[in-house]
């Protein structure tokens, strides 16, 4: 049996009928979730059974989450993918604690991030609510919005601009933030 990740075209509908853990959209049908594909040859029709791998996170997973709300030293996070092709099927709680959040010492978390931003954290419990940490270069922050205007922010060098209102804001940049402005070097 072949993995299969969410929307990976299985086959068309001439073929086989859509059936459990697919969609169909176009004439086509593809996974709607991470799992083993399996065409039925008698029934004609195809179903995934999910994989139980990547159904929860697992302690040293980098997942993807939103920060939901909190407080100055520890923040909820609702975990959301294992990466930007691999949404769980349910949104898991996270917790993010201050000391998890930066090799400098901050005084208080929202310095760091904010209610809204993507982030990308390391798993370190293996129960939810999962203990996450954004401490390595390429964890943190991937995608943050303006809290003057909404609009995502753009990482120019090594800060976060809104390119609508031009408003600055500091947050703990993943090296992934999706958003970048690059300058060309005309000297
Ligand atoms: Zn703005």
């Amino acid at each position: 049996m072949k993995l299969v990740l969410p929307r990976d075209n299985l086959c068309v509908e001439e073929e086989f009928m859509a059936s459990t853990g697919t969609y169909v959209e176009d004439g086509n049908i593809y996974s709607a979730v991470v799992g083993r594909v399996v065409y039925d040859m008698n029934l004609r029709r195809v179903y995934v059974v999910p994989s139980k791998k990547v159904s929860i996170p697992s302690v040293g997973d980098v997942v993807i989450g939103q920060v939901s709300g909190g407080r100055d030293d520890i923040v909820f996070v609702k975990i959301l993918a294992l990466n930007l092709a691999m949404p769980f099927k349910t949104a898991f709680t996270g917790l993010l604690h201050i000391s998890q959040v930066s090799e400098h010492r901050v005084n208080s978390i929202f310095e760091v991030l904010r209610v809204g931003d993507l982030v990308k954290a390391k798993v370190l419990s293996s129960k939810p609510p999962f203990l996450l940490s954004i401490k390595e270069p390429r964890l943190g922050v991937i995608l943050a919005y303006c809290s003057k205007c909404g609009a995502p922010l753009v990482k120019d060098n090594d800060k976060l601009r809104c390119p609508e209102c031009c408003n600055q804001e500091n947050r703990r940049v993943s090296l992934d933030y999706l958003i970048t402005r690059h300058y060309k070097r005309t000297r």
